[in-house]
């Protein structure tokens, strides 16, 4: 059978060859997952299950329910974010859907895709898949790994058509200011560029306050924001998300969407819809247990010489582990039990780090870093 060659440029994750290492062991200790250790809230799997049994079990709108929109709507204001349910959000299948969708709305076979990296690691084979050419923005770890003016010049994004913009970030748990997010406007302003902003740690910010690019001036225009219920409300299994933008941009994903997918799945919409209307206490439960958890992780990790600095957002922690991170790894996994990502997974600037989520209960976390300090000082 003939591969298309754009099937063929791609190749495995990198996340998943590792976890398939990790399956051939018993007792593994998994700090690899991008994925909350929760289970959805009660009310939002009731609100499901009732779904169910009402029968409800057709298609819905092609851009979502509209009772489901309208709460989006009102939900991203806390964001200072205003979008109209019926013109400007598109209900997906997991964030994830966005991401393909936007790319084949808004890239041409050639045109160049800035991603900043570290990041996560889908944004690469969407370009790719969309006939595009990803362009590496490396990130500098003396930031914080926060996206600056300069690292979008120095890697020639000036000839970009869109840029991708993942803050809280996945892998490092890197946030941006208004301020810090600035610069990056002028330059999306000054380039013509569009913005793909993936805010789908917005909930899972520490400092308490996320900002999106898409509220700069002169940058709803140019922005489409996705975001989702898997990371927030603990739902990665339920397979729902949205994008936001102007009319056009969401009209523009649509017309792709309403052939590819129809709708989003509609148990999960029912799920999303209670999510948002009753388990705000729930959310912030979750992420108060994070933070505990990000404080502990970070202070671990200095402790054994292993740099990390402070993560705002997300929950993952980044630390410094020098030289060859796959090979750390892999050792790490072989001789201690406890599976980790290496950071070069994730692009330009990863290498030499690893990504580690302390979505995990604590009990599981001391004994891995417990471990990993038997490792270190082995
Ligand atoms: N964006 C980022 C930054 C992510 O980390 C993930 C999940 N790992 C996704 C998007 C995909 O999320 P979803 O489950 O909504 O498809």
């Amino acid at each position: 059978m003939k591969l298309s060659d754009r099937v063929q440029k791609v190749p495995p994750s990198g996340i998943r060859r590792f976890f398939e290492l990790a399956e051939e062991k018993d007792d593994v200790i998994s700090l690899g997952v991008g994925e909350p250790d929760f289970s959805a809230p009660w009310a939002a799997r009731t609100a499901a299950i009732d779904s169910l049994e009402r029968g409800k079990t057709s298609y819905t709108a092609n851009r979502g329910r509209r009772d489901l929109r309208e709460a989006i709507a009102d939900h991203v204001t806390r964001y200072d974010q205003q979008y109209d349910p019926d013109e400007e959000i598109l209900v997906t299948t997991g964030a994830s859907e966005a991401v393909d969708v936007a790319m084949r709305a808004f890239v041409d076979p050639g045109d160049q895709v800035a991603i900043h990296e570290p990041s996560y690691i889908s944004y690469v084979p969407g370009v790719i898949f969309a006939g595009g050419e990803p362009l590496s923005v490396q990130t500098q770890a003396e930031n914080d790994f926060k996206l600056t003016y300069d690292d979008l010049e120095a890697a020639g994004a000036a000839d970009a058509e869109v840029l991708v913009l993942c803050y809280p970030n996945n892998p490092t748990g890197a946030t941006m200011s208004r301020s810090d997010l600035a610069e990056v406007a002028e330059f999306a302003r000054e380039h013509d560029l569009t913005v793909l902003a993936d805010e789908i740690y917005a909930a899972l910010t520490y400092s308490g306050e996320h900002t999106s690019i898409a509220t700069l001036p002169g940058m709803r225009e140019r922005t489409v924001v996705f975001n989702g219920f898997s990371k927030a409300y603990a739902m990665t299994g339920l397979r729902l998300g949205y994008a936001l933008g102007p009319s056009e941009a969401i009209g523009a994903m649509n017309r792709i969407h309403q052939y590819s997918m129809l709708s989003a799945p509609t148990t999960a919409q029912f799920a999303a819809l209670e999510a948002l209307r009753s388990c705000e206490d729930e959310v912030q439960e979750m992420c108060k247990q994070y933070n505990r958890r990000r404080r502990f992780v970070l202070s671990r990790f200095n402790e054994m010489g292993l740099d990390c600095f402070e993560a705002k957002g997300a929950f993952y922690a980044f630390p410094h582990c020098g030289g060859d991170d796959e090979a750390f790894a892999e050792a790490l996994l072989q001789e201690q039990d406890v599976a980790v990502v290496p950071g070069s997974v994730f692009g330009a600037g990863g290498e030499g780090h690893l990504r580690v989520s302390y979505a995990t209960g604590m009990a599981d976390l001391r004994e891995a870093l417990d471990r990993i300090e038997t490792f270190v000082s082995g």
